[in-house]
């Protein structure tokens, strides 16, 4: 057979092995360079392949984690849509295998860091050129995928999830939390992402669409001029009070008004 001698399987067969084209990947294929990053789910290496020395980001998830496996949909839907894209700022997915113990995904390397280690320190003054390049390559992004003949959301905008490359140019990953956009998601109750970034129809339980992606970016790109959140709050309940109370929204964008004017207007404007 041209499939790994696996008996817990968690994704879908990888196709070409299936069709006996070529066998399917095993880790002892690659190198293992280094660790570039961890997320909510897996974690993420550098490597090279051993034969064709091509360069690649790895993400391998633990599959004895129980946390895990309750993921198991969203895995193979992140992988589903992953292989659908085909964009310059969103990171590309060239293959996925497992076994045993881990499933890996094999994607594009962007080689730098994430917008997390660009957010400036309070006070700081932002770099506006930057950000707005950013901006553009993520609307770019985002309004490919919201403009898919079945549209898709992202629902995870933040920063660990937009990687800079060497040139500054920005790509959206992290498709763990993504869906398709259809009418029973209007009234899905889901509630995705992370707490900061958490849309107000979210907290509510009003169901979403794709503006979701709208709100996130807004939020990005305060977080990316300020240092932090527009909302905060000590527990859930007062962050999501916070966010979902309008007045006092208006006073978090009041009191940033008085430091930086021209700041508060694209901030406005996106909400
Ligand atoms: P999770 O689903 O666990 O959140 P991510 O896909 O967000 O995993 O990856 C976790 C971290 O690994 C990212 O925040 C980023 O720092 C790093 N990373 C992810 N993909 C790549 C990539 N293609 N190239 C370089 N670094 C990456
Ligand atoms: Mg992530």
């Amino acid at each position: 057979s041209y499939l790994n001698d696996v008996k817990n399987r968690f994704l879908t067969l990888p196709k070409s092995a299936v069709e006996g084209l070529e066998h399917e990947p095993q880790k002892t294929d690659f190198n293992f360079i280094k660790k570039l990053g961890e997320g909510s789910f897996g974690t993420v290496y550098l490597v090279s392949h051993k034969k064709t020395k091509a360069i690649y980001a790895i993400k391998t998830i633990d599959k004895s984690l129980p946390e895990n496996l309750e993921q198991k949909a969203n895995f193979n839907r992140e992988i589903e849509i992953m292989y659908k894209l085909n964009h310059p700022n969103i990171v590309k997915l060239y293959g996925h295998f497992e076994d045993e113990e881990y499933c890996y995904f094999i994607m594009q390397f962007i080689p730098n860091k994430d917008l997390y280690e660009i957010l400036p320190e309070s006070g700081k003054k932002p770099n506006i050129k930057l950000i707005t390049s950013i901006m553009k390559d993520l609307l770019s992004a985002v309004y490919y995928l919201h403009h898919m003949k079945l549209t898709i959301i992202h629902r995870d905008i933040k920063p660990e999830n937009i990687l800079l490359d060497n040139n500054n140019k920005a790509y959206l990953t992290d498709f763990g939390w993504s869906n398709y956009m259809t009418r029973s998601i209007r009234t899905m109750t889901t509630v995705c992402g992370t707490l900061l970034y958490l849309p107000p129809e979210m907290i509510q339980h009003l169901g979403h669409d794709q503006t979701v992606d709208i709100w996130c970016i807004g939020m990005l790109l305060f977080e990316l001029i300020t240092g932090t959140t527009p909302f905060e709050g000590n527990d859930f309940e007062t962050l999501a009070l916070n966010i979902s109370n309008i007045k006092k929204k208006k006073k978090i964008v009041k009191l940033y008004t008085k430091q930086k004017k021209n700041v508060m207007i694209t901030w406005t404007k996106l909400i």
